[in-house]
C-alpha cells in the first residue's frame, strides 16, 4: 500500500531486519517510485540498507487517468508499458493492448477469444479460477501470480481488476491490468539472499545460522529422539597463512575450506560462516549422537589434505567445539555460546583437537570469568610483585651477567597464582597490556635503583618477557622507549624474550616492531626455543641476538644420553645464525658441564638460584666482586 515517505522509520524497520516496501513521490518532480529496502548482513555482522527503485510515474498516472478520462484512457493503454486486457463473463480475452502481448511474446490475434487461464501458472490457476469468479462481480487490487509464456519463462505480475456494465447496467466483464515485476521479483530474491548468505563462500550468514539454531530447538522441543549438533569450528593459524601470504590467498582458503566442510553435511544441515575463520555447522535429523563425532572426524581428515595456494603447499586444521542436542538450551544465542566455550577448550589442548560441551566445561568457564574480574582488581591494588632469577654467564668462568624478571601474582583468597594460570588469561582478556607495561616499568626501576647502589651492576643485563598479544598493540616500540626513561634505565642494558610463537602469530607487524626496538639498542631473544613451530628461514630474517633454549630440553639430558645431541644442534644452529645461547631449568652441575662443553654461553635455573623476591636478588647484586 501507500506509505508516507519517513526515511529514518523506514530505517529502523530495515535495521530491525525487515523488508519495506512502499510507493512514494518525489516532492519535487512529482515523479512516483516504488522502493524495496533490504537489509543486509555485512561479514562482520554489521548491517547496511540496500534499496531498489523503480520509476512507477506512468502506472501511477495511467491508474489516475483510467478514473479521469476515457480519451486519455485509450491512448494511453496503446502506449503504457503495463499490460491491459478486456474479459468477457467466461473470462475470454476480447481486447488486449500491445505491451500484454509483449509481456505473453503472442499476436493480439493468438490472444483474442481465449481463456485467460490457458496462459497462467497451472499452480496458481485455482486461486485465479476463484479469483475470476470474483472478477465479474468485484473490483481487485494489487495480486500477484505468474503468466507463463509459451517459450516456458514465467512473468510475474501484480493484477488489478475492475467490473465493467454494459449501458444498461448489465455485467459484461471485466478489465484487468498487469504490470510486470518479474526484474523486481528477481532483485527481491537475490536481497534476501544476501541477506542471509556471506558474499565470500556463498554459507548462510551469522542471521540465517541463528534462525536455523532456533528452528532446531523448537523441534527438538515438541519431538523426542530428536537429535542434532551443532559444531563450532575454527581454523588453527589462520591469521599466519593471512599475515605471510596476503588476504587474497587467506579469502581463497576460506572458500577451499567451506566447500570441504560442507563436503562433510547433508544438503538439510546448515553449514555457515560466523565470522573471519570461524564456521558454525548445524546437523538435523540424526540417529544417534554419536553420528556428530563421525561427521566431526570425517571433517577433520577432509581439512587436513594438503591445500595449494599461490604455489605454496598448506596445511589447515581445525579446532571444533561440539554441542549435542537436544539438551537444556533456551536460545541459539546460548548454543552457540557453549560450542565456542567448548571450540577454546578444544584450541587449549593443541591444534587439531574437537571436544564436546559438558557443564563441566561450563564450571570452568565461569572459573575463567572470576579470575578474568579479579585479575582486573588485581592490577588495580597492586596484588602482582616481581621476583628475579639470576642468570650465570658460564664461558670463561662462571659470573653474575643479570636476570629475567618473572611477574607473581597474591590473591586475597587463593595464594599464590601461577604464571602458568593466569598470563594465558590476561593474554585472552588483553589485560597482557597494561600488566606487560606495568613488568617492564616495575623490574627496569628496580634495575635503575641497583644500578645507582652498586657501580659493579652496571653490565647486568634485564631480561623481560613480551607476550604475543602485546605485538598488537600500537605504537609498542615508542610506550618501551618512554617507559625505559622513565624508570632511568638504558635500553642497551636491556633484553626482551619473545617466544617464536609470538614472533609467528603477528608476523608483519612483529618484524617492524623488533627493528625499532633493535634500533633504540635492545637485546632481542627468541623465548623457549624448541616449543614452536621453528621456522629456520624465518628466525634468519628476524634481528635477534639470543636463543634461549626451553628448559624441556636441558632436563631431558637425564633422560637419555643421546639428548646431548638434540641439545648439541640447537647450539650448534644458534650458532651459525651469531646467536648466542642461554640455557634455562639448569638444576644440576652435571647440565651446566655439559652445556658449557657444547658451548652454551649463558645458564638459568635453580643450580644458581630459584627466582627470588627483589630483596633477595639484590644481595646478588651486592656481591658482585669489584674489578679493578
Ligand atoms: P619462562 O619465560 O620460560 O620462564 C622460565 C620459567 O622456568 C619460570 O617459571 C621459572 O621460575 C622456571 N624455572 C627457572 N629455573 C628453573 C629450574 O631450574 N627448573 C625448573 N623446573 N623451572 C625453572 P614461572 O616463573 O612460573 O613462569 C612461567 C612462565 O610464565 C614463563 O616461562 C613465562 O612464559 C610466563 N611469565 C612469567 N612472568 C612473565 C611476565 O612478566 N610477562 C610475561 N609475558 N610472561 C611471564
Ligand atoms: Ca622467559
Ligand atoms: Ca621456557
Amino acid at each position: 500500500g501507500l506509505m508516507a515517505a519517513c526515511p529514518w522509520c523506514v530505517n529502523d524497520r530495515v535495521f530491525a531486519g525487515e523488508t519495506v516496501r512502499m510507493e512514494t513521490q518525489d516532492q519535487k518532480n512529482g515523479r512516483w517510485y516504488y522502493m524495496v529496502n533490504t537489509p543486509i548482513y555485512n561479514p562482520d555482522g554489521t548491517m547496511a540498507k540496500q534499496t531498489m527503485v523503480q520509476d512507477i510515474t506512468e502506472r501511477k498516472l495511467a491508474e489516475e487517468e483510467v478514473v479521469n478520462s476515457e480519451a486519455k484512457y485509450r491512448t494511453l493503454i496503446e502506449t503504457t508499458s503495463e499490460g491491459y486486457v478486456m474479459l468477457d463473463c467466461a473470462g475470454l480475452i476480447t481486447a488486449v493492448n500491445p505491451s500484454f502481448c509483449a509481456m505473453l511474446g503472442m499476436e493480439e490475434q493468438n490472444l483474442l477469444g481465449e481463456p485467460i487461464l490457458e496462459f497462467m501458472d497451472p499452480e496458481n490457476q485455482e486461486v485465479v479460477r476463484n479469483q475470476m469468479a470474483k472478477w465479474t462481480s468485484t473490483s481487485h487490487r494489487n495480486y500477484e501470480f505468474c503468466f507463463q509464456r509459451s517459450d516456458g519463462t514465467e512473468v510475474n505480475v501484480i493484477a488489478s481488476s475492475t467490473t465493467l456494465y454494459g449501458p444498461t447496467g448489465e455485467l459484461e466483464g471485466a478489465f484487468a491490468l498487469f504490470i510486470d515485476i518479474t526484474e523486481r521479483k528477481r532483485m527481491e530474491t537475490q536481497l534476501r539472499f544476501q541477506a542471509m548468505h556471506d558474499p565470500l563462500t556463498n554459507l548462510a550468514n551469522r542471521t540465517l545460522c541463528h534462525d536455523r539454531i532456533g528452528q532446531a530447538l523448537e523441534r527438538a522441543r515438541r519431538r523426542s529422539e530428536y537429535y542434532y549438533a551443532v559444531l563450532f569450528v575454527d581454523l588453527d593459524r589462520f591469521k599466519v597463512i593471512n599475515d605471510t601470504l596476503g588476504h587474497a590467498v587467506g579469502d581463497q582458503l576460506l572458500r577451499e575450506v567451506s566447500l570441504r566442510i560442507a563436503e562433510c553435511t547433508r544438503e538439510l544441515d546448515t553449514v555457515a560462516r560466523f565470522g573471519g575463520d570461524e564456521f558454525i555447522v548445524l546437523l538435523e535429523e540424526m540417529h544417534s549422537p554419536r553420528k556428530a563425532i563421525q561427521v566431526v572426524k570425517r571433517m577433520r581428515e577432509n581439512l587436513r589434505k594438503p591445500i595449494t595456494l599461490a604455489g605454496n603447499e598448506v596445511q589447515v586444521t581445525g579446532s571444533i567445539g561440539i554441542v549435542l542436542g537436544p539438551g537444556d538450551y533456551q536460545s541459539a544465542d546460548e548454543v552457540v555460546r557453549y560450542a565456542n566455550i567448548a571450540m577454546h577448550r578444544a584450541k587449549g589442548k593443541g591444534r587439531d583437537r574437537f571436544k564436546v560441551f559438558s557443564t563441566k566445561l561450563l564450571d570452568h568457564a565461569v572459573q575463567l570469568m572470576t579470575m578474568e574480574t579479579d585479575m582486573d582488581n588485581a592490577m588495580a591494588v597492586g596484588e602482582f610483585y616481581m621476583n628475579y632469577q639470576p642468570i650465570v654467564r658460564i664461558k670463561g668462568g662462571e659470573r653474575l651477567y643479570g636476570f629475567e624478571a618473572l611477574v607473581r601474582w597474591h590473591h586475597p583468597d587463593r595464594g599464590q597464582v601461577p604464571p602458568a594460570d593466569f598470563i594465558p588469561i590476561a593474554e585472552e582478556t588483553g589485560l597482557i597490556t597494561d600488566l606487560g607495561l606495568w613488568v617492564l616499568f616495575e623490574s627496569a626501576r628496580t634495575m635503575a635503583s641497583w644500578r645507582e647502589k652498586y657501580p659493579q651492576a652496571k653490565d647486568l643485563f634485564l631480561s623481560v618477557n613480551v607476550s604475543a598479544r602485546q605485538f598488537s598493540q600500537q605504537d609498542l616500540a615508542g610506550k618501551i622507549k618512554r617507559i625505559l626513561e622513565l624508570a632511568k634505565m638504558p635500553p642497551d642494558r636491556i633484553k626482551l624474550e619473545i617466544t617464536e610463537t609470538a614472533i609467528m602469530e603477528n608476523a608483519a607487524q612483529a618484524v617492524v616492531v623488533l627493528k625499532r626496538l633493535k634500533e633504540m639498542g635492545i637485546t632481542l631473544s627468541i623465548d623457549d626455543f624448541g616449543t614452536g613451530y621453528s621456522s629456520m628461514s624465518y628466525l634468519q630474517k628476524l634481528p635477534l641476538d639470543n636463543l634461549k633454549i626451553d628448559l624441556s630440553f636441558v632436563q631431558m639430558l637425564d633422560v637419555a644420553p643421546e639428548n646431548i645431541e638434540i641439545v648439541k644442534a640447537i647450539i650448534n644452529l644458534a650458532h651459525t645464525l651469531e646467536l648466542e645461547v642461554v640455557a634455562e631449568g639448569v638444576e644440576k652441575i652435571e647440565h651446566q658441564n655439559i652445556l658449557l662443553a657444547l658451548g652454551c654461553e649463558y645458564c638459568q635455573g635453580y643450580l644458581y638460584s630459584h627466582p627470588l623476591p627483589k630483596e633477595e636478588a639484590e644481595e646478588f647484586v651486592a656481591r658482585i666482586p669489584l674489578l679493578t
